[in-house]
């Protein structure tokens, strides 16, 4: 067989498959669950980005909502170049952390002090020791279908029948540590109640991401939110809201001023780094004091608060807060959220939009757009794999998984929208034809 005409894509894909897992350092990326072959980005700016291979599309994953105001906007580029040209890294402390845990601190409910670090991941792994910590108890509740990094103590599922404690969902995280993980059902009360009086009395945190965003969008109820905070204060366990999508996206106070709910720690990332890798937790001041060097709570970083990241994660709040950025990104969800509903009325597809502010998902199941993990259908997470090709093959980027949901930046125009709107619409024809 004479060998086929490959993309740049494709070669480019055969040689990370020889020197990286997959070919790639982050699942998601490999394409697996909607096939085909990772598009390589060549370059990115606003609303858009070119594959090695010249093809442009509308990128709503802008690397998973760190690009808030879409790629290399102009104000985040130059600040980056400048702080880089004063020295890219110094393992000292520099001015621009300062300026941006200030900035921190007077925007997120009831944070007084914040720590930075390299990543999300890193950020929740912390919030969670230091919950332990301060507590001296050592058990934490998580909800299914939350996704916090991959944390060992988090990368848990729900054991069988009605034993609550958790049960690895990765290989290499020992049972023995997965065991002190609590793992409960989102938007139910009861499960909820029946778990905190079980073992109330030995969490040390009940952790959440307010606005689950990472198994679809599972919009919770505020009564389901205030019911998990107060049941956990009342058996003396933190709350940790983990803000690393919503943060600085839904508003500038994120999830918690949106619900009108403080945590007492939270952790952040994405955004707050714009697009470097920045990851931070905060909270009561009494709390983050129990951090060393102040505190026996150990925890490090030799690129923590790098002066680089720092200033990307300045410009953007600056650029956020000057521009009315957040009430922008408002304005586009509604816009998008109008536009796809017609398409979806006037084909008749069993789908909704489900949108919370600049963040959106397509669930294509029949009925109510689901608010818990299990109610997510089989059959909407393959015909999305149909309905991703037909995207891409229209130039609309959305997320290589059906559990992943899209990201609006400042940088999306109405036209972006009118154009995305127009492809969804022949898609969505392909996927259920
Ligand atoms: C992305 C994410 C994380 C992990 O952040 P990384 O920077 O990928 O380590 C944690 N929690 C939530 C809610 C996230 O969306």
């Amino acid at each position: 067989m004479g060998s086929l005409p490959q993309t740049v894509s494709e070669e480019l894909y055969r040689r990370a498959c020889q020197v990286l897992p997959g070919g790639v350092n982050s699942p998601v990326r490999a394409f697996r669950a909607v096939g085909g072959v990772p598009h390589f980005y060549a370059s990115a700016s606003g609303a858009a980005f070119q594959d090695v291979d010249g093809n442009l599309f509308i990128d709503y994953v802008m690397s998973w909502g760190s690009l808030i105001l879409g790629h290399a906007h102009p104000q985040v580029v130059a600040a980056v170049a400048a702080a880089a040209a004063r020295g890219t890294s110094f393992g000292a402390p520099c001015a621009l952390e300062v300026e941006l845990a200030e900035r921190v601190v007077a925007l997120y409910p009831g944070c007084e002090m914040v720590r930075f670090v390299s990543s999300g991941t890193e950020a929740v792994m912390a919030a969670v020791r230091l919950a332990r910590g301060a507590t001296g108890r050592s058990r934490i509740l998580k909800f299914d279908g939350c996704y916090h990094g991959h944390v060992d103590s988090l990368l848990v599922s729900a054991g069988s029948g009605l034993a609550t404690f958790g049960t690895p969902s990765s290989a290499g995280v020992p049972p023995a540590l997965a065991e002190l993980t609590v793992v409960v059902p989102l938007d139910d009360e009861q499960a909820l109640a029946a778990a905190l009086k079980r073992h109330g009395g030995e969490l040390a945190a009940v952790i959440v991401e307010p606005v689950p965003a990472n198994a679809g969008l599972l919009q919770q109820r505020r009564e389901f939110l205030a019911a998990l905070v107060e049941g956990a204060r009342r058996c003396g366990a933190l709350v940790i809201f983990d803000e690393v999508i919503s943060g600085f996206r839904l508003g500038p106070g994120g999830a918690a001023a949106h619900y009108g709910l403080t945590p007492d720690l939270a952790t952040f990332g994405k955004v707050i780094g714009g697009g470097l890798p920045v990851g931070a937790y905060g909270g009561r001041r009494d709390l983050m004091e129990q951090v060393a060097p102040l505190g026996p709570v150990y925890q490090a970083g030799t690129l923590s608060g790098n002066p680089v990241a720092m200033a990307a994660g300045v410009a953007t709040l600056d650029c956020l807060e000057r521009e009315a950025g957040w009430a922008q990104l408002e304005r586009s969800g509604q816009e998008l959220e109008e536009r796809v509903q017609m398409v979806l009325e006037r084909g008749g597809y069993p789908t909704s939009f489900v949108r919370l502010g600049s963040l959106f998902w397509l669930s294509l199941q029949e009925g109510p757009a689901p608010r818990r993990l299990d109610a997510i259908r089989r059959d909407g997470v393959d015909r999305y794999a149909v309905l991703h090709r037909a995207l891409r093959d229209r130039g609309v980027y959305l997320a290589p998984s059906a559990y992943e949901v899209g990201f609006l930046s400042t940088a999306h125009t109405e036209e972006h929208l009118e154009r995305t709107a127009a492809a969804l619409g022949a898609a969505l024809e392909e996927a259920w034809r």
